[in-house]
């Protein structure tokens, strides 16, 4: 393979063009394919490996290697060269494909004259689908420019092979081998519910057919108009949408700075400047930044990626001229969208009131479009390897977002087993708004305080629909998460003055800043640290860096004026901690009397129970804290030693145990012998039959989500308390890994309302 220059690249693209538009079928077409590339890159042999079912790669065609090969020769994602590509999803060239470390010998391939080697992931999504290869019989050293060239030609392949031609010719391919078609998915639940409607398919976005440009100018100005376009669409569009205030509208402000981002038009720019087509430019504007950030741990860099593809996607569909959603699709009252990867800001391109499910194939918790799905109650189903290329619009689609399944053409029972969840949810929905007037009082008439947490904007229209006893927790850190600089002293109060207003006289208790660990702040970096959830990280971090601290509870305090103020700190691990924050906050406190300026009624000072430590500290600490909240989901990470983040670990331990529950116990029976208020604020709270343990154990006070608030009030209002103590009392000499069970057929034999 000798050096090439780039119109020979050209020539074989314009090649591989014509044999895509024939009417060959796709075996032929394949065929055809790998023979070029080996032809016209002056190699001896060529393959072509898809991936058809997620995690192997079959030999679809190949040249120079055994005829009868294709479709018998199948790897592992890792194994061998090609799977090493397949999984690094990076290009790998090899002089001596014999004596490289991953080899591995195929059988009945025809590769053993074959010395050479170089192999491209043929990437479509961030995702590789397939591998190109070439191979010759001399020992070479692959130059940049081969390299380039071919992923060039692997571009271009990897539009065809996610073609729909392509995917029926696969799902041919696992019909006639009797494996059945996909019905029932299992995915990753990002938001529960049940949803039935038609797919919509967003925006797949069409083939970069072009990829060489002949007129640069053009090809800049045609850049210019569709970016303002773009921009121009994006600015009209939040600005006249009803989106009120608060740090949802800061999600979607970031997206479109993120959008006007002038070193991504200048990549791009860069890009079309060395002869690139804008859509090719753009992709490869994306490659780059994919192919520096993918491996990083740090995942405010991974969302930041979801964003960058996600305004790719819309530049382009400015490039193609297809802005707009379908008329038919439009029409549509019941719809489940279903992407690769979704922006924020993505969501306001449909009716939300008609989206029944979402489905993002290469979605994560912390994705912002699933925050804000799930504060609209929509059912979102993530990590579904190839569900975006095998869905099409138009598609019956049923989502399961309680069991995490995705249903594609569900049959008639399926469809009637959905239709009547939806209704029994719309029915509870009504039970529950019922339940809104009545007090969270037991059947024995203890009245539980119930409060709700707030985080998202949304969030603050649960205190008046639940009609609450206050906010338990208002998490601080999504504000100073979803904006680009810290917000300052002013800022901050007016986010903490609208939430104080929003509460009128109901309790709200202020968390302090925890960031770090998995809540990263943009303008911080990451610092690296090998166990960020154990490390720099919430008091620590504002203890160290007080200005930062300072500032918020100077914001706490103004917000709070003439009202009573309850100040939290997140992460304490000693009662020296405890003290120098409360300090700080007294402080603060004298500062503002002394200027003169109006302050809260009363201030109280309290601390989160999460680190093992400070329940064995509990003496002094109670001493000198007004109120104290358990907040269950890094306790029981710290406890059980085990990430809270972690699908794999999620079903190996539970809180409803024995030694888990004893701990509980213990901080409650100390708090109440105190007489300090303890609530807990962690999930277990916002899930009743966990919530039922907690009153059980002694607790008075929980602060749930604002979604489970009903379900948690529904369960209190039908227990009787001291039955359910006795109960949980004797379980806790179980030694049972789990005592859901037990629990479960508890509330259930004594008709309490669990759901
Ligand atoms: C908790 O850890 O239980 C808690 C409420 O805090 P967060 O989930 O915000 O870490
Ligand atoms: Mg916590």
């Amino acid at each position: 393979m000798k050096s090439l220059a780039i119109n020979q690249a050209m020539d074989i693209l314009k090649l591989l063009r014509q044999v895509a538009e024939g009417q060959d079928d796709v075996p032929s077409k394949l065929a055809r394919i790998t023979k070029i590339i080996a032809e016209q890159l002056n190699a001896d042999a060529s393959a072509c490996y898809v991936s058809v079912d997620d995690d192997y790669l079959e030999l679809f065609s190949s040249f120079g290697f055994s005829p009868d090969a294709a479709h018998k020769i199948k790897l592992r994602y890792g194994e061998g060269l090609v799977g090493e590509v397949a999984k690094t999803s990076r290009s790998l060239a090899v002089s001596d494909a014999w004596s490289h470390p991953k080899f591995s010998y195929k059988k009945g391939m025809g590769e053993e004259e074959y010395k050479s080697f170089l192999g491209v992931p043929l990437i479509r999504r961030s995702r590789s689908i397939g591998v190109l290869t070439v191979q010759s019989k001399e020992i070479h050293e692959y130059s940049r420019l081969e390299i380039e060239i071919l992923e060039t030609v692997a571009m271009v392949l990897a539009e065809m092979i996610a073609s729909d031609e392509m995917s029926e010719y696969k799902k041919t391919l696992i019909k006639e081998r009797g494996l059945a078609t996909r019905e029932r998915i299992k995915g990753l639940s990002l938001s529960k519910g049940y949803g039935l409607g038609k797919a919509v398919v967003h925006r797949r976005r069409q083939a970069v057919t072009k990829i060489f440009a002949e007129d640069k100018e053009k090809e800049l100005r045609r850049l210019e108009i569709a970016h303002r376009e773009m921009n121009d669409d994006l600015d009209a569009k939040f600005d006249a949408a009803q989106l009120g205030i608060g740090e949802h509208v800061d999600i979607l402000d970031a997206y479109r700075m993120f959008a006007k981002d002038k070193g991504w038009y200048k990549k791009i720019a860069d890009n079309v400047n060395s002869g690139l087509t804008v859509e090719a430019a753009v992709e490869r504007a994306y490659e780059d930044m994919w192919n520096r950030l993918s491996g990083t741990k740090d995942s405010y860099l991974k969302e930041r990626l979801h964003d960058l593809r996600d305004v790719a996607d819309r530049l382009q569909s400015y490039l193609s001229g297809d802005t707009k959603n379908s008329e038919e699709t439009g029409q549509w009252s019941d719809i489940i969208v279903v992407a690769q990867t979704m922006g924020p800001a993505d969501l306001m391109d449909y009716d939300y009131n008609k989206i029944r499910g979402l489905i993002i194939e290469d979605g994560t918790p912390t994705m912002h479009v699933a925050i804000v799905a799930k504060a609209l109650n929509i059912p979102v189903i993530a990590k579904i390897k190839g569900i975006f290329e095998e869905i099409k619009t138009g598609e019956l689609i049923a989502v399961d977002g309680n069991d995490s399944y995705v249903y594609i053409h569900p049959s008639q029972a399926v469809q009637d087993k959905f239709k009547t969840k939806i209704a029994e949810k719309e029915k509870l929905q009504a039970r529950l708004a019922e339940l809104r007037k009545l007090p969270a009082k037991t059947l024995d008439g203890i009245r539980i305080g119930l409060y709700v947490n707030v985080g998202l904007a949304f969030d603050l229209d649960y205190i008046a629909a639940t009609n609450c006893d206050g906010v338990g927790l208002y998490r601080t850190e999504i504000p100073f998460m979803a904006s680009d600089v810290m917000p300052d002293v002013e800022k901050q109060t007016a986010y903490y003055k609208e939430l104080m207003d929003k509460a009128g006289n109901k309790k709200v208790i202020f968390r302090s800043l925890d960031v770090g660990s998995d809540k990263l702040l943009p303008y911080w970096g990451s610092v690296g640290e090998e166990n960020p959830a154990i490390g720099w990280r919430s008091i620590r971090i504002t203890l160290d860096r007080r200005a930062i601290l300072r500032k918020q509870l100077r914001a706490f305090l103004r917000a709070a004026a003439g009202k009573e103020l309850n100040v939290m700190f997140p992460m304490i691990s000693d009662l020296f901690e405890f003290e120098e924050a409360k300090e700080t906050l007294l402080i603060e406190l004298e500062k503002e009397k002394r200027r003169g300026d109006p302050v809260p009624s009363k201030v109280n000072t309290g601390l989160m129970i999460e680190v093992p430590s400070v329940v064995f500290q509990l003496e002094p600490i109670l001493k000198q804290a007004d109120f104290i909240s358990v907040g269950t989901n890094d306790l029981a990470q710290f406890i059980f030693a085990c990430d809270r983040g972690n699908p794999r670990l999620t079903e190996r331990y539970d809180v409803l145990s024995s030694p888990f529950l004893k701990v509980m116990g213990e901080i409650v029976s100390q708090a109440n012998a105190a007489d300090v208020y303890c609530s807990v604020c962690g999930e277990m709270a916002s899930n009743p039959i966990e919530a039922m343990a907690l009153i059980g154990l002694g607790f008075r006070n929980l602060s749930s989500s604002g979604s489970s608030f009903g379900r948690v009030k529904s369960m209190i209002r039908t227990i009787n308390v001291e039955e359910v103590s006795d109960y949980v009392k004797t379980l806790l000499k179980s030694q049972k890994r789990t005592l859901r069970p037990q629990l479960l057929a508890y509330a259930y034999d004594h008709g309490i309302e669990i759901y």
